[in-house]
């Protein structure tokens, strides 16, 4: 009889050998090219924005708000995203580089962090209880109102702050550096938009800094606890093999435009793809994709999939069950 184990691995195998098929055939421009023009296009479109805010004019100042929103989760969540996953380059060099410029500098949180909490433990172990459950984005003292409707204002706020609290658990010549980007980024956020937009005093400047960073903050939280919380959840002994731990705990969004732009495939209707593969850039996620979702379909696992406003209306009606008892363990008999 063959080994649960043995399967679990041999169709990770086989998914593996048709996803390489699909990326060896694939040029440089749809591999990496894609994603960083998207980026490229976003750095390039800041100068205007910034000049935007200087106008009398609602209109043109509310274009320079929006540009610069969604250019900053372009930069922030894309970027950081990729960037940690080393998928926007094939050089170590390189992506060592960006992942310093997007965490650091855009995002005002550490990279070193952002590899440790999101590579090594939530990818490592999606939905393991303890591990990489998710459990950082529950705030079970909120109410469901609060935490849906208003928390995801912190998150400019919160995010820098974070980073300083984590930064006395590092090496100092490493803590130092970080301190260094994040204050780089932020006091330049602030430089411009005194001296570029023409904010007349520091309140204003501030204010278009918290605006801006906060634009698109409600649906990075929404989207952070819809992908993973509420699904099955394993404990460190008894998870599954890795092809049935994402199949089980992951789930797609279909696709939504502008978060499509900002967060990226990988984040919205690809996530399934980018969990089974963490290095492929979101355009090339969005390629494999119905490689993916076929061949689980084939092998009858589950591939999730749900809309935005249906996971919204359910978080908020089992808003209790989801995000403040502790999850109950989902026990899988022969996928260990
Ligand atoms: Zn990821």
């Amino acid at each position: 009889m063959e080994l649960p184990g043995r399967r679990g691995e041999a169709l990770l195998g086989e998914l593996e050998t048709r996803v390489r098929a699909v990326v060896r055939a694939s040029s440089w421009w749809e591999r990496h090219g894609v994603d960083c023009a998207i980026l490229a296009l976003s750095l390039l479109a800041l100068p205007a924005g910034f000049l935007c805010l200087r106008s009398g004019n609602v209109l043109v100042f509310a274009l320079g708000i929006i540009i610069l929103g969604v250019c900053h989760y372009t930069l922030t969540v894309k970027g950081s995203h990729l960037a940690t996953h080393g998928a926007l380059t094939e050089s170590k060099r390189w992506s060592k580089i960006w992942a310093l410029f997007f965490v650091e500098v855009c995002t005002a949180f550490t990279a070193e962090y952002a590899n440790y909490g999101h590579v090594k433990m939530h990818h490592a172990y999606t939905n393991v209880l303890g591990l990489g459950d998710s459990s950082t984005w529950r705030l079970p003292y909120l109410n469901r109102y609060v935490y849906m409707f208003l928390a995801p204002f912190l998150i400019p706020i919160v995010t820098p702050l974070v980073a300083v609290e984590r930064l006395r658990k590092m090496e100092p010549a490493v803590a130092l550096r970080s301190l260094g980007l994040i204050s780089l980024g932020l006091c330049s956020h602030y430089w411009l938009l005194m001296n570029v937009s023409g904010c007349t005093s520091p309140g204003s400047a501030l204010a278009c800094m918290f605006i801006t960073r906060s634009l698109l903050a409600h649906p990075y939280l929404h989207v952070n606890i819809f992908q993973h919380i509420g699904l099955p959840m394993f404990s460190l002994d008894t998870k599954p093999q890795r092809i049935h731990m994402m199949s089980l705990g992951v789930l797609n969004l279909p696709r939504l435009p502008v978060l499509d732009w900002a967060f990226g495939h990988s984040i919205i209707s690809c996530h399934v793809e980018h969990h089974l593969f963490p290095r492929l850039s979101d355009n090339m996620c969005l390629k494999v994709k119905p490689v993916v979702s076929q061949f689980l379909q084939e092998k009858q696992l589950p591939y999730n999939e749900d809309s935005y406003l249906a996971r919204f209306r359910l978080f908020l009606s089992r808003y209790e069950e989801f995000m403040v008892q502790a999850p109950p363990i989902t026990e899988l008999v022969g996928l260990q």
